[in-house]
């Protein structure tokens, strides 16, 4: 396969003021919940970027000073030389590939509430911390402010040394540069408040003296929003933001675009789809010389080109697209587009810094493994055996694990007891918003297609007989998970029916099946992730009175996770959703529902027709109990190997079921130490008493 000359103009080398990319595809600054805290971790993974194609690749937000703490949200930092050392292990595997580094240099103010290192956070203003911390900001003074322009210096000069070919001044997502340039939040009443050129002082400043510092050798790109919010129905509002733009356009040697709300800019496919930024991008070319780069979750190439072609962009940026995928632009290089493993858009990648913990991703189960468990997105040990593996099951768990073992080579048989594969995958893609859902099957199938040595068996629906008649060696059941009719009380799983009635109590397995209720309806969500949400829209899109209950005191609690809570409770609410929050429902009569307050044990009543309950699931393991019954339950007898892989073991989301099938299928005929699966990365320790560095082993 080669390269369609169509997408020649992506692999156009790009001068970046000293610097040159080798191509137009640039991972821009994504957090990873790995920073500062996980040094080795990081390098390899940013590292397989590089060796994927991406031109430049850059860290998540660098800390310039304890002041800009972020923890539990492990940022990265550029304090000391222990930052330049750990830096260097990045840079290093990103330079092997030919890649440019980028570092974004940033200070969080208002957004900071340094729990870790207990300094006070420098502001505009005396505000309160953006996130919810009960910690407000000090309003900077003149030795503040010189102080911070020589701790950015500083990072710079580190970045430099560490072996970054690109530094950035980070002047967006609400942190303190920009709320300097924000009219809103900058009430200064000095040279660095009021007019325009006022309130931009300081980030020109910092370009010039990063410039000054290190732009002999790296080049210096500004991150910057176009907009100055996001108006009705997501038209822009660029306010001054034009002006802002070409008061600096032609200073640094990169401008890094995105839009000034952060969870439109990285909204979920429920609500953003790819190039969504274009309309904010409409004057930057214009205003600038200077080369462009800007996100959009793009995985079409035909959208790239027609990005560049159009004058949008110069650069095609991505965080997600290169999380899903790090061999994207190889893949187009070699004109293996259906191999492309395209992000769904889903955000369980940003839960890994909502959370602090590493970063993971739904489509690619490698994310975050490079290091620790030495897994590659592209390449798999070859099968360790000529045995024969059945896996049953052709949802995330199952189809994971017959894509991989069929990569390493082994004969594999998938039996699907439905006509269509894809499990939950293929039922939820077809509720409201989800669709792109699909491409976690689709990516697979296309896959497997390609494998003879996979065979795929639909309408096998698979009993114990079945299983034994296959004779296989290895045998891996991923049956899956069905929703439950009750609820769990904190201690036990609880019917919310009135004795002696029979109400409609139905389950999101029912209405993905096309069982619709009648009459107003109920939605109760325990679960607190997406699926509440969108079945009230489905049955509030069929024309029902529909009400969310959840004994949260939000709508989507998880959500907020993935940066969704927020749209999905505006968007509900819009479509005309009623809310019931912080009540537990204790009874359902078919009439009546019975609801307790969390906060008072109160009850009250709400005529309903109908409830669906969106609370736990149950393992679909009677497949997996059955066979180890035949051997009262002593795996060593059976003829085979068995295990049970994905929901069917432990109800969990789809990036957990897709891991559990990838590592089912790395993990066979190979030897894994249980006592110690994976290695562990930790921050570097500095010097021993000897002096020597201990940076190396693991
Ligand atoms: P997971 O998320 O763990 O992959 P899913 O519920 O998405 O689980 O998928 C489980 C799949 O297993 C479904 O497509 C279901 O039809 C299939 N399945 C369940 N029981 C059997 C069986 N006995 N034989 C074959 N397929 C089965
Ligand atoms: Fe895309 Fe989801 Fe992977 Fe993030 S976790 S890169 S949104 S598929």
């Amino acid at each position: 396969m080669t390269r369609d000359p169509r997408y020649d103009i992506l692999f156009e080398p790009v001068k970046i003021g000293p610097v040159t990319a080798k191509n137009r595809f640039f991972q821009v600054p994504h957090c990873t919940g790995m920073g500062w805290l996980r040094p080795r971790m990081l390098a390899a993974m940013r590292g397989v970027k590089a060796e994927g194609g991406w031109g430049v690749v850059c860290t998540e937000y660098n800390s310039i000073h304890p002041s800009s703490d972020d923890l539990p949200g492990p940022s990265a930092s550029l304090w000391d030389d222990s930052d330049v050392r750990a830096h260097a292990l990045m840079t290093e595997k990103v330079h092997e590939h030919g890649a440019l580094a980028g570092a974004e240099l940033w200070y969080g103010g208002g957004r900071t509430a340094n729990l870790m290192t207990r300094e006070i956070a420098m502001e505009t203003q005396s505000m309160p911390n953006a996130v919810g911390h009960p910690h407000q900001t000090r309003a900077m003074d003149k030795t503040d402010i010189r102080n911070l322009r020589r701790w950015h210096r500083k990072a710079a000069i580190r970045a430099r040394d560490a072996g970054f070919d690109i530094v950035y001044v980070y002047a967006t997502h609400a942190y303190l540069l920009d709320n300097l340039l924000n009219p809103r939040t900058n009430t200064r009443i000095d040279e660095y408040g009021g007019s325009l050129e006022n309130r931009s002082r300081l980030v020109r400043e910092l370009i010039e003296e990063t410039k000054d510092a290190v732009g002999d050798r790296c080049a210096v790109a500004v991150r910057f929003s176009a907009d100055e919010e996001v108006g009705e129905d997501g038209v822009p509002i660029h306010g001054e933001r034009r002006d802002m733009l070409a008061m600096m356009a032609e200073m640094p040697d990169l401008w890094d675009i995105n839009i000034a709300n952060y969870w439109v800019e990285m909204g979920t496919s429920r609500f953003t789809k790819e190039a969504a930024l274009e309309p904010y991008m409409e004057f930057v070319k214009q205003v600038t010389t200077k080369p462009v780069v800007t996100v959009g979750r793009f995985t079409s190439p035909d959208t790239m080109v027609g990005q560049v072609k159009r004058g949008v962009t110069d650069f095609i940026g991505a965080a997600r697209p290169s999380i899903a995928d790090p061999f994207l632009p190889a893949k187009i290089e070699r004109g293996d587009l259906g191999a492309i493993r395209e992000c769904i858009g889903c955000n369980i990648c940003y839960s890994g810094d909502s959370l602090g913990v590493p970063i993971r991703c739904t489509q690619n189960p490698t994310m975050g493994e490079e290091w620790r468990k030495g897994w590659h997105p592209e390449k798999i040990e070859p099968k360790g055996s000529d045995k024969k593996v059945l896996v049953v099951g052709a949802g995330p768990a199952g189809l994971e694990a017959a894509r991989a073992l069929g990569a390493r080579g082994y004969s594999v048989m998938l039996a699907e007891a439905t006509r269509e594969i894809g499990g939950r995958i293929t039922r939820e893609a077809a509720l409201p918003g989800m669709s792109e859902y699909a491409r976690v099957r689709d990516y697979r199938e296309q896959q497997m297609f390609e494998m003879p040595n996979v065979e795929i068996f639909r309408e096998s629906n698979l009993g114990i007989a079945d299983v034994m008649a296959v004779e296989a060696d290895h045998v891996a059941i991923a049956t899956g998970a069905n929703w439950r009719k009750d609820r769990f009380n904190g201690q036990n799983y609880v019917s919310i029916e009135v004795p002696g009635t029979t109400p409609e109590i139905l389950t999101p397995d029912d209405i993905m099946s096309g069982k619709m209720p009648v009459g107003p309806t109920l939605v109760y969500d325990e679960d607190g992730y997406y699926m509440g949400g969108v079945i009230a829209e489905k049955l509030c899109a069929s024309g029902l009175d529909v009400a969310l209950c959840t004994p949260s005191d939000v709508v989507s609690e998880w959500a907020g996770k993935t940066s969704e809570r927020w749209r999905v409770r505006s968007h509900l609410m819009k479509i005309g959703v009623e809310f019931v929050l912080a009540h537990a429902l204790k009874q359902f009569d078919g009439q009546i529902a019975t609801l307790v307050c969390e906060y008072s044990d109160a009850e009250k009543t709400m005529p309903f027709s109908s409830v669906v309950m969106v609370t736990q699931r149950s393992p679909n393991d009677a497949l997996y109990q059955e066979l180890m019954a035949t051997v009262g339950g002593d795996t060593e007898k059976l003829p085979f190997t068995l295990k049970r892989i994905g929901d069917c073991e432990a109800p969990t989301i789809i990036a957990a079921s897709i891991y559990a099938g990838h590592k089912y299928a790395r993990e066979l005929d190979t030897e894994v130490d249980i006592d110690q699966p994976l290695k562990h990365d930790r921050i570097d320790v500095g010097l021993t008493l000897e002096g020597k560095h201990l940076m190396e082993g693991n």
